[in-house]
């Protein structure tokens, strides 16, 4: 329902984007960061080295170049599934695309831009994205722009779980603080889909938060081998997983929605999988994953690599 928290932008590449916003004061950041620290002290949280490492390295501070900094602006902007067929052995594979990680279009000189005409009108104020280490999901949640889903992925109203979200710093003081309770997903109360849905049962019926050792974006963002005990048919996405989300009732909407992207050719498959990092190669996956930059990562490329593999 569009109201005074909301917009549309749209991008250089003609897509429209609804967007959702709220503001916390700084005030509150003590008592985020308590609730982190009580959630990595709970003993509830997989003790993997990366998902550790991630955890610790997670603080709500404002920065050294901007101590007058008064409010955190989250925003939440849309962004479409992507369903991806690979064409392999004589096979027609389809695998998704979470909508977090393509390019759409939508820069971030767009946003601010936006943030400036709209939200921040008001010239003479700072705003600074934030691109510290920040747990924005929990920030979005307490702010009320998000509540979390049984599979502890956020939700947002009119968009489901297929977003991005945006967090700035500014010297603006708004008049709201939007602090609010945590809350989950009323769809949740009498549904347990992703339960049945996630293929590693990553999900509990009898604890809120996920046993994130099981989960597979933890191991298919980053660099080296799957664990064994990830079936191979348990690998849904180009990267990420969406086993939780596409069946959720919560993304009805979203999913029906969803866009099939062109064709993954067989020869450019087996291309990528013998190592072939050619320009015209990494030109053509980019353009049909929207992913402009594989040239310039050759880590994301090992991965990309690695994940499509295990798809075929
Ligand atoms: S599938 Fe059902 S229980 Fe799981 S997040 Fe969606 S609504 Fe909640
Ligand atoms: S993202 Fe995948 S592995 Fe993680 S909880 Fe959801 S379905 Fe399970």
């Amino acid at each position: 329902m569009p109201d005074q928290y909301s917009g549309t932008i749209r991008s250089s590449a003609g897509s429209t984007h609804a967007y959702r916003w709220r503001t916390l004061s700084v005030d509150r950041f003590p008592a985020l960061q308590e609730e982190i620290d009580a959630l990595r002290h709970s003993g509830q949280l997989a003790q993997t080295p990366a998902f550790t490492n991630y955890m610790n390295d997670l603080s709500f501070r404002l920065p050294d170049n901007f101590p007058s900094a008064r409010s955190l602006l989250l925003i939440a902007t849309s962004a479409p599934l992507m369903i991806i067929n690979l064409r392999f052995a004589d096979r027609h594979i389809p695998v998704f695309m979470p909508p977090n990680y393509p390019f759409h279009g939508l820069t971030r000189a767009m946003l601010l831009e936006e943030i400036r005409r709209t939200i921040i009108p008001d010239s003479g104020h700072r705003v600074d994205r934030v691109d510290y280490h920040f747990f924005m999901k929990l920030a979005a949640v307490r702010s009320g722009l998000a509540q979390y889903g049984r599979n502890n992925i956020c939700y947002v109203e009119g968009m489901g779980s297929f977003f991005s979200f945006h967090a700035y710093l500014t010297d603006r003081v708004f008049e709201e603080d939007h602090w609010s309770d945590l809350s989950n997903l009323p769809f949740c109360n009498h549904c347990s889909i992703c339960i049945d849905a996630c293929p590693t049962s990553a999900i509990s019926p009898d604890r809120f938060v996920i046993d994130v050792s099981r989960c597979i974006p933890l191991y298919n963002e980053l660099d080296g081998d799957f664990p064994d005990w990830i079936p191979a048919r348990a690998h849904n996405s180009i990267i990420g997983c969406m086993a939780c989300q596409a069946p959720c009732p919560a993304n009805r909407d979203q999913m029906a929605m969803a866009v099939t992207a062109e064709d993954i050719p067989e020869a450019d498959i087996r291309r990528l999988l013998e190592a072939d990092v050619s320009p015209d190669l990494l030109q053509s996956l980019g353009e049909k994953l929207k992913m402009p930059y594989l040239e310039k990562s050759p880590e994301f490329l090992t991965i990309l690599r690695r994940n499509i593999r295990v798809l075929v």
